[in-house]
């Protein structure tokens, strides 16, 4: 492997990525809107990476928001929690977007609801947060606070929080690294919580430090948010918070790539940021923290982007997790007519969706819904040995060789080519002129070598 010396460049970014068009104009300027409750949720018991939550109410049971609705068994898990008040139903079994099929409690909404529109925002992020006298919060507290919250990765990767947060003494964390980048085009969540709840992020992050023991914690935004930039600064003046502004290229906020522009150093093939002292969690997540911990209060809603040019009203909204994706659409005008496409999350690392009766997990960050005009590719030929896949993967693999040995069903080619590396970003796809679909192949040739 590269010295690290080259992985990291001079200005402060990672070797490989792209510039996709960014589009974040169409929601950027909307703020947070609370979403009315809707008529039911449905609440899958697996939202997160690790075990599946063991169902925790029977049908017919009336919950607060909050109420726990699956508990968590295994240490890598987290436990779900009722994000309205009703009444449950049957368990019933959902599709989510990557295709896995998970059983998931339906909770019919009550008439009214305790907390709604403003009252609801101020519940969530509104209020003081505390920068100061954290250390009234033991490490191990703060770890367990987040693991009864439910909290996971809000970036997407939906990682349960209180394992990163947990103590390890022979990997000692020196770095707590504020993912800030929100690098996916389209998607404009994290960037509307920066500047209408910065307080909480911060408090959230020097929780997050204290739990881990690092020194240091840096936020880190890509240098196209400028209004984020200034907000989390005043936010944070007086901390031991630093911001830093980075170069704005796709994927900056993968952790490794984000480790190696802020830092300059590399995660080992295989390793974990740990592995080279860091710890990395997303602003959203961050502010979920500072909630947990100050408030006590677990993870019932998040920011969701719709976007596209194929949704009428491009919003930012705060909704109840296991909101169907048809209600969030609906809020916004409902569809175009030129809509080609309705992608869970953004159109480099998202899903395609088949269907719009969904629910909205803790890791749905946005639905981005694009026109025929958008999706354009070229017609697929065999491959032109251009190099260009190579020169953008931020992984420094070889996506050509990868989709060659997925096609072939050539599973040892694949597995010599690192393709479990593979982070699924879809730079090598977005620049390949010959049209071919590298993600679906190299996913392909995952499951293989699985
Ligand atoms: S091979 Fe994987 S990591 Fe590399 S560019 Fe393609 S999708 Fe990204
Ligand atoms: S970018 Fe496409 S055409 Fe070029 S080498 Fe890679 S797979 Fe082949």
């Amino acid at each position: 492997m590269t010295a690290i010396a080259t992985f990291a460049t001079r200005k402060s970014t990672f070797a490989g990525g792209v510039h996709p068009s960014e589009q974040k104009h169409l929601a950027a300027e909307s703020a947070v809107e609370v979403l009315p409750a809707p008529e039911q949720v449905l609440i899958p018991l697996l939202q997160h990476i690790g075990a599946p939550c063991t169902l925790a109410v029977k049908p017919r049971t009336e919950v607060a928001p909050g109420d726990v609705v699956g508990q968590a068994d295994g240490f890598v898990s987290a436990p779900v929690h009722a994000s309205l008040a009703g009444a449950t139903a049957r368990t019933a079994m959902v599709t989510l977007p990557n295709g896995r099929h998970v059983p998931a409690v339906p909770i019919k909404a009550a008439d009214s609801q305790p907390l709604e529109g403003d009252a609801l925002w101020e519940d969530i992020f509104g209020g003081d947060w505390p920068t100061e006298g954290l250390d009234v919060y033991r490490p191990q507290q703060i770890a367990d606070a987040a693991r009864a919250a439910g909290l996971v990765g809000l970036g997407g990767a939906a990682f349960p929080t209180h394992v990163k947060l947990t103590p390890n003494e022979k990997k000692p964390i020196g770095t707590l690294l504020v993912n800030g980048c929100e690098c996916e085009p389209y998607l404009t969540a994290d960037y509307r919580l920066m500047i209408e709840a910065p307080g909480p992020v911060i408090t959230g992050a020097l929780l997050a430090r204290r739990a881990t023991g690092a020194s240091k914690v840096i936020v880190c935004v890509e240098d196209n948010k400028p209004q984020a930039i200034e907000s989390i600064r005043t936010a944070a003046a007086g901390a031991p918070v630093q911001v830093r502004v980075m170069k704005t290229k796709y994927p900056q906020g993968g952790e490794k790539q984000l480790i190696a522009a802020a830092l300059g150093r590399e995660v080992p093939d295989g390793g974990l940021p740990l592995d080279v002292g860091v710890v990395v969690i997303n602003v959203g997540t961050a502010a979920a923290l500072a909630r947990a911990v100050v408030r006590q209060k677990p993870l019932t809603h998040r920011i969701v982007t719709v976007t596209g040019s194929g949704v009428r009203r491009p919003k930012n909204l705060l909704v109840p997790v296991g909101t169907s994706y048809r209600t969030l659409i609906d809020h916004c005008g409902g569809l175009n007519d030129e809509t080609a496409m309705i992608i869970a999350g953004g159109p480099m690392m998202g899903f395609s969706l088949g269907s719009l009766d969904m629910p909205v997990t803790k890791g749905t960050s946005g639905i981005t819904v694009l026109s025929a005009e958008d999706v354009w590719r070229p017609d697929e030929t065999a491959c032109l040995r251009c190099g260009r896949c190579v020169d953008v993967c931020p992984m420094r693999l070889l996506p050509t060789k990868l989709a060659l040995a997925a096609r072939a069903g050539n599973v040892e080619l694949a597995r010599r080519h690192h393709v479990s590396l593979c982070m699924e970003c879809g730079c090598c796809a977005y620049v390949c002129p010959a049209g071919l679909p590298l993600v679906q192949l190299i996913r392909l040739g995952k499951v293989m070598v699985k």
